[in-house]
């Protein structure tokens, strides 16, 4: 049974209990929300009002955006990626905000500068889009599309609560990870999160992107509120909670983050984390002061991070002539709107 237009959002923004809950309280039939709870989040009986503005396609890289019906529109990438075992798995890399406050200077989204904060229902839209549009068996989940999603972080863990459901979209809490720029209230709030039973295994990737204060600075204003020790201490504190090992981001941009001596500085700072090191070539925005980093200056980072004793994963560069890429998203009309703020190189 298809619930109808009205009921749509509640039905999305709902967990499975809170809706025989809403239903329980307006006198239905809480047997008949259940069929639909589980229609609309495991089987995909719904009808969006949201439409799909936008389908690209580039080596098995979908990058779509949805109308939110106030001018402004969500944007998600689905990506194909290779496990650590070899075997392919579909991530869906998700939008928290509509543009994003935090200005990093690598960023295509930071120049749309906020519009709004996403809601629960426009959050597991994206999923639902994703998984019966485009039929894509999306065994991934990233928050790390539009937006930071610890400024937003009572719908993401809402949105967590709802995938996870085995009886509805069922993704494994292991394979739903919530990427920061090193928010540090967020990441305590997650952590707590984090220590309920069915989330244990939920993962925290932090965009770190520097090896020390000054460069971090630079590139990412949110280090000047949220200072590199305070970002260390929280992710100690994630691992002494029980959370597994930190998913580091690393940006690597020519002539900012990697001189000769960074690797070893930034081996330091992680020093006593449980974590790996995801080295993610940076793709040039528009207008961009940077070039792309050359594979050989790619390889030459990775080995010196290695030498230094850190776990280093080289992230593969997927649909960077869509904008689809990491850093890349983002409306190009509003964009234009905000000046570009480009750190000093
Ligand atoms: S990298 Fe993330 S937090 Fe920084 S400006 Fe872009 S979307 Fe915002």
């Amino acid at each position: 049974m298809t619930p109808p237009p009205g009921q749509i959002d509640s039905v999305l923004s709902s967990t499975r209990a809170d809706f025989r809950l809403q239903a329980k309280a307006s006198g239905e039939s809480v047997d008949h929300a259940d069929t639909r709870w589980v229609d609309v989040h495991r089987h995909g009986k719904m009808r969006s009002g949201r439409t799909i503005s936008q389908q690209i396609n580039e080596h098995s890289t979908i990058k779509f955006t949805l109308d939110l019906g106030d001018g402004h529109q969500s944007e998600s990438v689905i990506l194909p990626m290779t496990g650590r075992t070899g075997r392919q798995r579909l991530t869906l890399c998700l939008s928290s905000q509509v543009g994003c406050a935090l200005g990093c200077g690598f960023c295509e989204t930071a120049a749309m500068g906020f519009i709004r904060n996403l809601t629960v229902a426009e959050v597991l839209d994206q999923w639902h889009v994703a998984k019966f549009r485009f039929d894509s068996p999306i065994s991934n989940i990233v928050f790390m599309g539009m937006g930071e999603p610890m400024e937003n972080l009572d719908t993401v863990l809402q949105a967590i609560r709802i995938l996870t459901d085995r009886s509805g979209p069922a993704i494994a809490p292991s394979r739903v990870a919530v990427s920061t720029v090193g928010r540090v209230a967020g990441i305590d709030r997650y952590r707590d999160f984090m220590t309920h039973e069915d989330f244990r295994r939920v993962r925290l990737a932090v965009s770190v992107n520097a090896p020390n204060a000054e460069i971090r600075r630079e590139l990412m204003p949110i280090t000047r509120s949220d200072s590199m020790p305070e970002l260390h201490q929280a992710m100690s504190d994630w691992i002494a909670s029980g959370g597994k090992p930190i998913l580091i981001e690393y940006v690597l941009i020519p002539g900012v983050n990697d001189a000769v001596d960074h690797p070893a500085q930034l081996a330091r700072w992680l020093e006593g984390i449980d974590c790996r090191i995801n080295v993610i070539p940076y793709n040039p925005r528009r207008n961009s002061p940077w070039p792309a980093p050359t594979e050989s200056s790619v390889d030459v980072f990775i080995d010196a991070l290695r030498s230094e004793g850190c776990r280093v994963h080289r992230r593969k560069t997927l649909g960077r002539s869509v904008m689809a890429a990491c850093g890349q998203l983002g409306n190009e009309h509003v964009r234009r709107k905000v000046p570009l703020r480009v750190p000093r190189a």
